[in-house]
Parts: structure tokens; sequence; C-alpha cells
């Protein structure tokens, strides 16, 4: 996901062609905003932490662009292309890096592994919406 914070600061071009130059496939994209209940439904493994409702806040607050992306080694590549979650501590020339004002308000999501890319697919995306 591009979420809300890049969206509003008009950092989807230029998010998406970093994305593209690194050698990712766009699958399957829509430019969305989630509701609540969405949100809370995406983010449930943070539920109960202290930044469980600004997160949500935050999530729902503007439109998001979500896509599913295709290459070798992805979640781990596009995790080394996004750069940590606190921006102040994410590498030169990573997306966070760039792009994110700070822990909360980062810019971009990136599953964290196989599985939970094809859980976090399906949930934005119904099969006829993913180009294979
Ligand atoms: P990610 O996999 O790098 O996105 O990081 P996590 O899975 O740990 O956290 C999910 C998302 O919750 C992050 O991308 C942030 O948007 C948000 N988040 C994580 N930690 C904090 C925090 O300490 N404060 C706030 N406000 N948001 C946080």
């Amino acid at each position: 996901m591009i979420k809300p914070d890049a969206v509003e600061s008009g950092y989807i071009g230029p998010i998406l062609a970093k994305i593209s130059s690194a050698g990712f496939k766009i699958v399957a994209m829509k430019f969305t905003q989630l509701s609540r209940r969405d949100a809370r439904e995406f983010y449930a493994i943070h539920k109960g932490r202290p930044f469980f409702d600004e997160l949500i806040q935050f999530m729902t607050r503007g439109p998001i662009v979500s896509a599913i992306l295709e290459k070798d080694n992805a979640v781990e590549d596009f995790r080394a292309l996004i750069g940590a979650t606190n921006p102040q501590e994410a590498a030169e020339g990573t997306i966070r890096k760039l792009y994110a004002k700070d822990i909360g308000e980062n810019a971009v999501h990136g599953s964290d592994s196989d599985e939970n890319a094809g859980i976090e697919g399906a949930f934005h995306f119904s099969g006829r919406e993913i180009y294979t």
C-alpha cells in the first residue's frame, strides 16, 4: 500500500517509479479508501498496541493505493526498498527515507512474509482483479 500521507503529499508517481525501476511487476492495483472496519481487520495483529487507534485513524483518513507486486525474493527485496519502519532509521535512498514523515505516517506498507502477502493480496483484490 501507498499510505494516506504519501498520497496526500503527491508521492504516488515517485513511489511507483522507484518500485518499477527496482524490478517489481505490478499484477494488481487500485486507488481506494479503507473503512475503519477494513483497517481494523488489516492491522488486527496490532490490536492492543498503544498506537493502534492512531494507526486506524491514519490509515482511514484518505485514499491509499494498494497493489500486488511480483518479483523473485519479493518480500525481502521490497522491505529493503522501503526501509525501516521509522524513517529516521531507514537507509539512504529507501522509500521511507525519501517520502515518510515519521514512524506512524511512513508512506508505504510491505508484507512481511509470503504467507501474509497472499492473505493481504486477497484482502484487497478479488481473483479477477489480479493479472497473472
Ligand atoms: P512495518 O511492517 O514496517 O509496517 O511495521 P509494523 O508491522 O511494526 O507496524 C505496522 C504499522 O504500524 C507501521 O508501518 C506504522 O504505520 C504503524 N506503527 C508502528 N509502530 C508505531 C508507533 O510506535 N507509533 C505509531 N504511531 N505508529 C506505529
